[in-house]
């Protein structure tokens, strides 16, 4: 087989797949005048049929591309105009499912309703005519005529309301793109930031101290050595600072963590039970860091406020999600009698339902946190 025909072959197949049997529907009805047209009595009336439903043909494909402004309402009128004479003089009414497939595709909201409801009116009058007048063709098919009717009614406002849920769709995941510009953003900014202030601000000391120590190698030898440490001690500390700062940037797992929350807890004369897998399986980094920065703060917020004696911390995963609880028996502080939440808890909400996530507070023989992420990928 050709090279180039299987693409084109492949592009027909998926075409055909994502259409179903829309593509052969469409083409039956485009033939299908012809078949009332040749049926009319006189060659005048035939020759009249084909050249109106070629006009017809090219101002529909028009009409496509002009869905904006005037251009629309005479376009529409003009192909409405067509169906009804195709209508009256040969009994085909299937132009007036073309147009309903287009008003749907109409933008503008008011020409959209103005034109429906034209179509809507013009196809009833013209179907009533018809049936009124027992024109042959036109009950014979008679069916097919209710079929159109109906579409005529309801198909605009399908595709309508499908065109707007596309677009809604389309505008929801601009804006999560825009989201994840901004975090990156951001990130970026305090990268910067930190860099300036910590690197930036000790290289150029250790660049001036440097400068010092050259000029007093000769005349005070003793100074320069003591500037010389200085320099040495700064860069030591410029590059402990660096290597904070690439392991938090590194992001925490929540194994990590786990140490730490055991020294704080016992710093705090808490006793610590944990129960559970520690390292969860089919999520992203992303949502690990998310639990681990959860689970710190949780952990913070009991020893700050709690006054417990104990805290547990259970992990469990389903085929679903993971859920994390952190419950500890000492006493809620509500704030000014209210439960008015501080940084850290809405911290955590926010951080939470980024990746889908939920947290559950609940207050009666101390305080139990209840944190859920669905899983990235399912098991299986
Ligand atoms: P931040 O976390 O921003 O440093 P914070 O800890 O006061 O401040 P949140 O973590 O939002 O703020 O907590 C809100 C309030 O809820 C706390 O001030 C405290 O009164 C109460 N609270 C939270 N967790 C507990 C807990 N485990 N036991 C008792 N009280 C708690
Ligand atoms: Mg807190």
């Amino acid at each position: 087989m050709n090279k180039d025909v299987i693409p084109t072959l492949k592009s027909y197949i998926t075409f055909q797949k994502s259409n179903g049997i829309a593509p052969y529907i469409w083409t039956v009805l485009c033939i299908l005048p012809f078949y009332f047209i040749f049926q009319a009595p006189s060659t005048v009336q035939i020759v009249l049929g084909i050249l109106l439903t070629l006009t017809f043909f090219i101002f529909y494909r028009i009409a496509f591309i002009s869905t904006k402004g005037w251009p629309v309402y005479l376009w529409t009128l003009l192909l409405i105009a067509i169906s009804i004479t195709a209508t009256s003089l040969f009994s085909y009414v299937y132009f007036a499912f073309f147009l309903a497939y287009f008003l749907g595709n109409i933008k503008d909201r008011i020409a959209f309703f103005i034109l429906y409801f034209i179509h809507l009116l013009s196809t009833s009058i013209s179907i009533n005519y018809g049936i009124v007048t027992h024109e042959k063709m036109f009950l014979q098919q008679l069916p097919f005529v209710v079929i159109i009717w109906i579409s005529v009614i309801l198909l605009p406002f399908s595709i309508y309301n499908r065109k707007e849920r596309g677009q809604l769709e389309e505008k929801l995941e601009d804006a999560n793109k825009r989201i994840s510009e901004l975090i990156k953003l951001e990130e970026r900014q305090r990268i910067a930031r930190d860099l300036h202030d910590t690197l930036g601000q000790k290289l150029s000391l250790i660049g001036l101290k440097s400068d010092l120590a050259r000029k007093l190698i000769t005349k005070d030898p003793e100074q320069a050595r003591s500037e010389l440490k200085d320099v040495q001690q700064t860069a030591r500390t410029a590059l402990s600072e660096v290597r904070k700062m690439v392991s938090s940037m590194r992001g925490i797992r929540l194994k990590e963590e786990l140490p730490r929350i055991q020294q704080i807890m016992g710093a705090a004369e808490i006793d610590l039970v944990m129960e559970g897998d520690f390292s969860p399986k089919n999520i992203s980094l992303l949502t690990e860091n998310i639990l681990s920065m959860c689970l710190k703060e949780a952990v913070n917020n009991v020893v700050k406020h709690s006054g417990a004696k104990t805290c547990v911390i259970t992990m469990e995963q389903s085929w679903k999600e993971v859920m994390m609880k952190i419950s500890d028996d000492g006493k809620f502080v509500a704030k000014e009698g209210e439960t008015e939440e501080g940084h850290g808890l809405i911290g955590m909400k926010e951080r939470l339902e980024f990746v889908n996530g939920s947290l559950g507070l609940s207050i009666k023989e101390g305080t139990t946190l209840t944190i859920r992420v669905p899983n990235d990928a399912k098991p299986g």
